[in-house]
């Protein structure tokens, strides 16, 4: 199974069936065995990514509190050299950075050529947060769809390779984790009271998910819904993902300077 981008709304599935896919069908050890194919994979280009200089790679993570994105992080990027590599977290805006447009704080965190940038949550909170808490008007949502979408063709015209993937959690796994972060002592500092507000207003994030993959799905940066209950699938379809657009971008080691290659070492 291989993730496709969303493209239109036919294709925006956010039940909980579409949540619990799972690819557990010859045994977890298989499972596992796919998906370092793909994460080594993935830290092979990389280096190549670097050398080549064309390209940068970013890769969106959204999904609800408890979804796995701090996971997908560690497991998707572990064969990954660090110095190649830069996350982001995005929290509620600062008071500085709301004094700026959405975008401000976002574009300075865009990868340069060469490498790969991580946005665990991103400009996409932008649209989220304040379209539930009614404090935009869906017109002001429509317009930032707009701005967004300009915003991420501009980085893709200047090489940024754009993939965003949304992390489809099902309401009774998510409970499960929030109740996992209350019992275990070693998860308690993950759990904020804020989640359980946001828990309450379920459909309404559904309902904002669904625009924002209906609006910003585009060719340069499409979205892909990934079911997210199973972490194991979730990692190898992230995974598997990744590294084929890696693949397609072509990188290559740029050819030696010939007078490099003919000086001698004494
Ligand atoms: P995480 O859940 O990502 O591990 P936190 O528990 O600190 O980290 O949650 C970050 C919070 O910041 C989330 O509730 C998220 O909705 C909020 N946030 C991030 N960006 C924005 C934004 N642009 N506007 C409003 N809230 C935001």
């Amino acid at each position: 199974m291989k993730l496709a981008p969303v493209r239109g709304k036919d294709s925006i599935h956010l039940g909980d069936s579409a949540a619990s896919v799972s690819l557990h069908h010859d045994g977890s050890d298989a499972l596992a065995e796919k998906t370092a194919k793909y994460t080594d994979r993935i830290g092979e280009l990389q280096r190549v990514l670097y050398a080549d200089g064309r390209f940068a790679l970013l890769v969106v993570l959204q999904g609800r509190d408890a979804s796995g994105k701090d996971g997908t992080v560690r497991k998707v990027f572990c064969a990954v050299n660090p110095q190649g590599c830069v996350v982001t977290s995005f929290k509620a805006p600062t008071e500085l950075e709301k004094q700026h447009d959405f975008l401000w704080r976002v574009h300075v965190q865009v990868p340069p050529r060469g490498m790969i940038g991580v946005f665990n949550r991103s400009h996409y909170e932008d649209v989220l947060v304040p379209r539930v808490h009614k404090l935009i008007k869906k017109s002001d949502a429509s317009a930032r769809y707009a701005h967004i979408n300009a915003f991420e063709e501009m980085l893709a015209a200047n090489g940024v390779v754009i993939l965003k993937f949304m992390l489809h959690v099902s309401r009774d796994e998510q409970k499960v984790r929030l109740q996992e972060r209350l019992s275990d002592e070693t998860k308690n500092w993950k759990f904020r009271a804020d989640d359980l507000d946001d828990r309450k207003r379920w459909d309404a994030y559904t309902k904002a998910y669904r625009g924002v993959l209906e609006h910003t799905s585009t060719a340069h940066a499409p979205w892909y819904i990934v079911p997210a209950d199973d972490k194991p699938t979730r990692d190898l379809l992230i995974a598997r993902t990744i590294a084929d657009a890696m693949e397609d971008m072509t990188l290559r080691y740029p050819p030696a300077d010939p007078a490099v290659l003919a000086l001698e070492i004494t």
